[in-house]
């Protein structure tokens, strides 16, 4: 008679990752950092070409951003600056595209709005079929929550871009819970007038650029009309600062500078004592 294995070492060791397991688990891992830096949208930040994504914040956060060439994803949403967020959006966004697919016209197209001084670009997340065959614009969102979810004005504003972009056609907010998959749903008609004050704001972020960008001898670029990148460090972003040529440190919403979970990259240069 075979006498029975003693199992003791087996199960005592069976938590601890063997170096096989360990060596795999890293090999995945840095595959998937690879994946994920290759899905949304880069953008290097432009003077003259602002991002549609990011054209319902703070214009102060913005300029520093591109003073500082400080490049973002496209899909990341502000504070979602973790990569798993970002990749279950677009998990999310993937999987939408296919289920889709019968009232799909087209993803991810990219879209820009020419205002002579200034473009803004971007990508919408999907274009389909209304039920009555008309044509209307989705922009897809994650929650943790649907059913308490409200539309945010910021993607509002985001949406109101596309809308513009493709025409003036009405666009949709699509919320998805994160866990489970529930939806909501808002519509929303072109809102000119939610339109043009995204414009209008955009206008004098890109005012204040132009002004910073002559201060620090860019007039040939600043003559020229075409986007252009400057870059400067912190001394220079401190005199900027100092002659007030800096868009004013008005959030457009309460929760951009401090909330309970985070805070603006930016709050010390903005509320330093
Ligand atoms: S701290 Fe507030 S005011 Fe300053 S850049 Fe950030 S959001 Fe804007």
């Amino acid at each position: 008679m075979p006498s029975n294995p003693d199992l003791t070492s087996f199960f005592e060791d069976s938590d601890r990752p063997s170096d096989k397991e360990e060596a795999l688990l890293r090999r995945i891992e840095e595959l998937v950092r690879d994946y994920a830096s290759t899905t949304g949208h880069t953008y290097s930040p432009m003077i003259r070409r602002y991002r549609a994504s990011g054209v319902p914040y703070c214009n102060r956060k913005l300029a520093l951003e591109m003073l500082l060439r400080i490049e973002e994803l496209e899909t990341l949403e502000e504070d979602e600056v973790l990569m798993g967020t970002a990749m279950t959006g677009q998990l999310i966004h993937d999987f939408l595209e296919k289920a889709l697919e019968p009232i799909l016209i087209s993803s991810e197209e990219e879209v820009e709005l020419d205002f002579g001084d200034f473009k803004i670009s971007g990508h919408y997340d999907l274009l389909v079929k209304d039920i009555d065959g008309s044509k209307v614009v989705i922009d897809v969102k994650t929650c943790s929550d649907a059913s308490k979810v409200k539309p945010k004005e910021s993607h509002r504003r985001q949406l109101s871009v596309y809308q513009a972009a493709l025409g003036g056609i009405p666009g949709a907010l699509l919320y998805v819970e994160r866990n489970n998959f529930r939806m909501k749903l808002f519509r929303f008609d072109f809102d000119k007038e939610l339109f043009s004050q995204v414009a209008s704001k955009i206008a004098e972020l890109n005012a204040s650029l132009l002004n910073i960008a002559n201060y620090f001898g860019y007039s040939k670029e600043v003559k020229s009309g075409i986007p252009f990148e400057i870059n400067l460090n912190f001394t220079q972003i401190k005199d900027v600062i100092g002659k007030g040529l800096l868009p004013p440190a008005i959030p457009e919403f309460e929760y951009e500078c401090r909330n309970s979970w985070s805070k603006c990259r930016f709050y010390d240069i903005c509320y330093e004592k």
